[in-house]
């Protein structure tokens, strides 16, 4: 059972005290193993049982000692608040000493030691990690040479050297069971990772859409026309570009107010979503503007897409959004054409819709050629006009 700290009641130190004392848990079962042991290798005569007995009073004594503390929530006093350099050091003389209680086991308690260490992987960085090897390499060396030559192997019977193996056996375990904690971190760390992309996605998202309509905003829109530009300047592939532009919308605002005109302009979007190819692009460049990428389109097919989606908005029943309204829109289509710019290809367009206004509005224009092309520099090409549907 977990503690809610009194002191830290949010969740997520709810849960981080929780995985502490998971940790303490850990290091009890670690000590308990390691008492175990110490008693078979009593019983098989390598050490004498009262090593083995004090070795239980004394492990058992600091294992209980940090969960009872960690327990009453006595930890989150400190800043690290895991308590693992304190629980280490307390482990580590515990072994240290102990090689100089029983030395014929001195080589499982330095075995002890490594595999403390595998706790210390958790919590330490690699500058901290290498401090505690030197302090572990300077100590161990003190006690091998306090030790002398009472350092010794724990007994060559097939019992003795069944127990060394257990030993080495269950040790591995305990190492597993260090891992284990590391593991479920990096688990962790790579669910934080997935959510943090998410996150990126979404908000990079946000950053290419404009607010109100959710279709891409100008800048956006001006980076995809670029690289349209570039694909077709490549591959030859056409495309056309659309400038579309409300009618009379200022009067739309003025009779029926700004909210009624701002449905017109989440409204248009819907429709042009329901008329469009999934690969075409729609974007808001300015108030009540809106430009188009018909990838893969050639200006007749361009200009037959618009026509419709302009056919589409003038017969849909505006008057779901407010009594008597009526909406329509003009346009300017032009395809690509080799040697075309960014620049250009706006200008071409923009030039198209302003011949459909002028015409008399609710119409789409196709643009002339690019004006590299000597022979169609002239401008404009009316080449083809859709009838003003009333
Ligand atoms: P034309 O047919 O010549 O395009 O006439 P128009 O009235 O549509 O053109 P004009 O440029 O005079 O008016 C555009 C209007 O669009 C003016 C402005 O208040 C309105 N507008 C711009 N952005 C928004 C918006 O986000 N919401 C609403 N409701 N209106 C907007
Ligand atoms: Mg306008
Ligand atoms: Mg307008």
């Amino acid at each position: 059972m977990q503690v809610r700290p009194a002191a830290h009641p949010d969740d997520r130190e709810y849960k981080r005290q929780g995985h502490r004392l998971h940790m303490a848990r850990l290091l009890i079962i670690n000590m308990s193993i390691e008492t175990a042991e110490l008693f078979l290798f009593a019983l098989v005569g390598t050490i004498p049982a009262s090593v083995a007995a004090l070795f239980f009073l004394v492990s058992f004594a600091a294992a209980i000692g940090f969960y009872v503390f960690f327990r009453l929530g006595l930890n989150l006093r400190f800043t690290r608040k895991n308590l693992l350099v304190p629980q280490l050091l307390v482990y580590g003389s515990i072994q240290i000493g102990f090689m100089f209680l029983a030395p014929k086991l001195s080589v499982l308690f330095l075995l002890v030691l490594v595999v403390l260490s595998g706790y210390a992987a958790i919590e330490f960085n690699p500058r901290q990690y290498t401090l505690g090897w030197l302090a572990y390499g300077v100590v161990t060396a003190a006690a091998l040479i306090l030790l002398g030559d009472r350092f010794s192997y724990p007994g060559h019977s097939n019992m003795e050297v069944g127990l060394v193996w257990l030993f080495f056996f269950m040790t591995l375990r305990s190492l597993t069971l260090a891992n284990a904690g590391f593991s479920r971190l990096r688990e962790k760390l790579l669910e934080k990772n997935r959510q943090l992309e998410h996150s990126l996605h979404r908000i990079e998202e946000m950053a290419n859409r404009d607010y109100l309509t959710g279709v891409y905003n100008r800048r956006h829109f001006m980076g995809l026309l670029e690289s349209e530009l570039q694909r077709s300047a490549r591959n030859g592939r056409p495309f056309c570009l659309v400038m579309l532009d409300l009618d009379w919308f200022k009067a739309i605002n003025d009779g029926f107010g700004h909210p009624v005109g701002d449905a017109v302009l989440q409204r248009l979007c819907l429709l042009a979503g329901e008329n469009l190819r999934a690969a075409d692009q729609i974007g808001r460049i300015g108030g009540e503007e809106f430009a188009i990428l018909l990838p893969d389109a050639a200006l007749d097919s361009g200009y037959t897409t618009i026509d419709r989606l302009r056919a589409a908005v003038h017969a849909y029943d505006w008057g779901q959004i407010a009594d008597g309204l009526q909406v329509s829109f003009s346009a300017g289509v032009a395809g690509y054409c080799a040697g075309d710019g960014v620049q250009t290809m706006i200008k071409r367009t923009d030039d198209a819709l302003y011949q459909a206004k002028h015409a008399g509005r609710n119409r789409v224009q196709q643009a002339g050629f690019a004006p590299e092309d000597g022979e169609r520099q002239a401008g404009p090409v009316p080449a083809k006009q859709a009838d003003q549907v009333s």
